[in-house]
Formats: C-alpha cells, structure tokens, sequence
C-alpha cells in the first residue's frame, strides 16, 4: 500500500504522527508534499495537491494522510469535493489524523468530508473578509499600507480597534524631519527665482556636501547610497511630500523572468469623487508649491537616457573594469539612432576625492573590446581566434574573465583629445603579465591595480 501525507506548512511533528500512522497502516511512505503559505482561498495555483492527484490517478498512491481535512483544501467544496469523491472512486483511501479514514462508497464518510472541507472554506472565507475589512478600516484612518516609507517619511503604527473591539495596528506616515529639511532645500533650489538649479546639479551638490540618501542611511551597499537625477526626479515628483494620498504606478514593462516590473514610473494622486485631492499625511511642502514644482518639472523636462533593458556588454558587470578613481566602469548604451555604446565610470556626481578626476570619464566599447581581445590573444597560449567570431556574449564574457584580471581605464587628456586606447589602459591579465602604455605618474592605477 503506498502512502501520502498531504499537509500543508506541515511540522516536522505533524510528519512524524503521519508516519506513525502510516506504519500503523502497513502502509509503505512514498513521500509527503506540502504548499507552504500558499492560501487556497486565493485561488493561487497549488502545484503540490495537483502533482498529488496526479500521482494517485497515476496508480502510485492509494492512501493520503492528511492532518486534517481542512489542510486538504480550504478552496470551494463545490470544486473540491469532485475531484475527492473521483479519488474514492479510484480507490483511494483519505486518512485524515483528527477526524479518522474517508472510504469510497461510504455515505457518512462523504458527508463529513463535505462538512469538513465547508468548515475549512467558510473560516478561510471569514479570514479573507477580515483582512479586507481591517485594510478598508486603515484606508480610511489614513493608514499608508504599502511597505517602506517614501523618502521624507517615516512609518509610524498606531493601535486601532474594529467595531468588535479588536485591536488592529495601521501604518502612518510621519515626517522625518532630516529628510524632510532635504527636501525642501531641493525644491527651494529648483524654483529659485533667480537661478533655478537642475536636478542634476543638486544631486551632485548632495553627494558633494555628503547628505546621506535613504539607501545610505540605512547602510545599504547599492548603488542608491548616492544622489542621482532619478532618485530625486521621484522625490519631488511624489505627491505625499506635499501631503495627497497617492498610488505608485509601475513602469510597463515585464522583467526577463515574466514578473511585472517593479521600477516606479511615476505617481497617481487619489482624488475624491469630486476630484480633490485627498490629504492623508503630514505635508513636507505646502500643495501649492508642489504644483508650481510640477509645472516647471513638466516644462522642462529631464533628460535622462531612456532605460534600455540589461543588455550586458563584453566587458562589464564581471568585475575586472575599473575606473582610474577605483570606480567600476559599466556599459552605457541606449537606444538613440546614432549613439556609440560606451563604458562609463560609474562614480557618482559629487563624489569625488583629492587627485581624482573630474567630470565623467567614458571610453568606446568598440575600441576597448578589442583593444583588450587582441591582447588577450597575444598573450593567450595556442592562439587561435578563429572560434572568437561565431561564439555567443556569453561565452565571449567567461573566456574573457578567465583571462584578465583588472583593466583599468584612465580619463581621456583633455576634451576633444583623443588619445588613443592603448595610452589610456592597462590590462592585469591573471597569468601576471601587465599591459600597459599607461604613464603612471599622470593616471595612479599603480595603486588600485592590486586593490
Ligand atoms: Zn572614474
């Protein structure tokens, strides 16, 4: 007799009284399955009960344990109990640890399985509704509900009770008066009557005065612990600084797995059926001067490069690109008609220490591609490129990262001046050898080549 325990979040403690039973059973184990914190009231896909019923109708199981039938399903009986009742039907014995065996056949069996599953459905179906009565009851106290804090905010709960008397915690939006100062020193900078700042500088102006961002703050190591065009676009752009209740709306796009992309492009503002803004939190700047922010945002707006979706280059993202200043360099391309990809050194503005360079510092991919290619090869043993053309990125990419070790790329002499490739690079190649046309004493790669 093979056997199944089907529980769902199962305990270890509920295997083993499973097992206990299953030997009780001379039954033989084949394997338990289980959907972890997959609710079935949802509806969501529950791929281990349907591999479960797939394997019984198969002839592999003749006996399912479960620890109580409600852990079976808590999905309509109208749905459910069909597809049991044709495992019965099949043969197949439900054992269900609390409330004893369900058999084909067996009229009382069938109809405490009913019961069993309908008490299931309606206390999940009473639990579904209390949360959605608990979030309505937020909503409409104010409650801010979706995750982190934006930028300016900081998440404040507070206790709140249901009709009933039960206690529920909502979240609020507090200001956070440091980041707070932050914003309106940027939205005073940008509407400045007599020279109005652009984003970009400000942000520069942030990282060089060492105002930390929220990602900073929090000691992430991202790439958002400095100030850029983007995450201040969003800032000013966001409607809760000045105090509305607003939704965020996600770009529309799929990332390359299929989710929905999770990057903001923008913010509603949720308005009443008159079409008034709604006021849910503390405002950091008052609505009229947000608007005015807004109009003069839309009339200029900012140039950023459009966002091409990760097409990675040769030789970024494997960690052997380097900026002169230690910065790492990545691919920067995007889909403009004429626009030569280059590698760009990805020190954030502002960010600059004593002796490194100024201003960006960028080199042509197509020129650094085979700049370094071809002194890989001339160093490689057994030198033959003629696999190199045909062969796919990625393939291209790993052979490269077995080979070198660091290349670093110091900043073009002066603007207009093209100094050839080779003057501006050197390359660690893992072997040991340097290659190196690089005068050390005007660029210090000497230094960072070991970092
Ligand atoms: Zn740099």
């Amino acid at each position: 007799m093979a056997q199944w325990l089907y529980s769902e979040a199962s305990p270890a403690t509920q295997r083993e009284i499973a097992r206990v039973r299953a030997h009780e059973l001379g039954a033989h184990w084949v394997g338990s399955y289980e959907d972890n914190g997959i609710s079935a009231y949802t509806g969501a896909a529950r791929p281990s009960l349907d591999r479960l019923i797939a394997a019984c109708h198969a002839g592999l199981v003749d006996v399912i344990i479960t620890f109580n039938i409600s852990r079976l399903s808590r999905a309509d009986p109208l749905d459910v109990v069909p597809v049991l009742i044709d495992l019965l039907d099949r043969g197949v014995t439900i054992v269900s640890i609390v409330e004893g065996e369900f058999r084909r056949g067996n009229a009382s069996d069938l109809i405490r399985l009913v019961a069993g599953l309908n008490a299931a459905h309606a206390e999940s179906r009473s639990k579904s509704a209390a949360v959605s009565a608990v979030k309505a009851a937020a909503r409409e106290l104010g409650g801010y509900l979706s995750g982190k804090a934006p930028y300016g905010f900081a998440l404040a709960p507070e206790t709140r009770h249901t009709a009933d008397g039960d206690p529920f915690v909502i979240q609020r939006l507090a200001r956070r008066d440091d980041e707070a100062a932050v914003i309106r020193h940027v939205v005073g900078r940008l509407l400045d009557a007599d020279s109005p700042a652009t984003l970009t500088g400000i942000a520069a102006a942030l990282n060089a005065d060492g105002i930390p961002t929220r990602g900073a703050t929090v000691g992430k190591q991202t790439a958002n612990s400095a100030w850029c065009l983007r995450t201040l676009d969003r800032i000013v752009r966001d409607p809760r600084v000045a105090g509305f209740a607003a939704e965020v709306v996600y770009a529309d796009r799929t990332r390359p797995d299929g989710r929905p992309s999770a990057s903001v492009a923008g913010y509603r503002i949720v308005r009443d059926p008159d079409g008034r803004p709604i006021e849910a939190h503390p405002r950091i700047i008052d609505p009229e001067t947000w608007f005015r922010l807004q109009h003069r945002l839309d009339r200029r707006p900012t140039r950023a490069a459009p966002l091409d979706p990760p097409r990675p280059a040769l030789l970024s993202a494997l960690g052997i690109l380097y900026c002169e200043c230690g910065a790492a360099m990545k691919s920067h391309r995007n889909t403009r008609h004429g626009f030569r990809p280059a590698y760009r050194c990805t020190r954030p503005r502002g960010v600059r220490r004593p002796g490194d360079h100024a201003g960006d510092c960028t080199i042509s991919q197509r020129a650094l591609d085979e700049h370094v290619v071809g002194n890989v090869f001339a160093h490689a043993t057994g030198s033959d490129r003629s696999w190199w053309s045909g062969a796919p990125l990625d393939e291209r990419r790993a052979f490269v990262a077995l080979l070198v070790r660091r290349i670093t790329v110091t900043k073009a002499p002066g603007p207009g001046c093209r100094a050839p490739v080779a003057e501006r690079v050197s390359i660690l190649l893992t072997c040991g050898i340097l290659v190196s046309q690089v005068s050390f004493a005007q660029a210090k790669p000497a230094a960072s080549l070991e970092a």
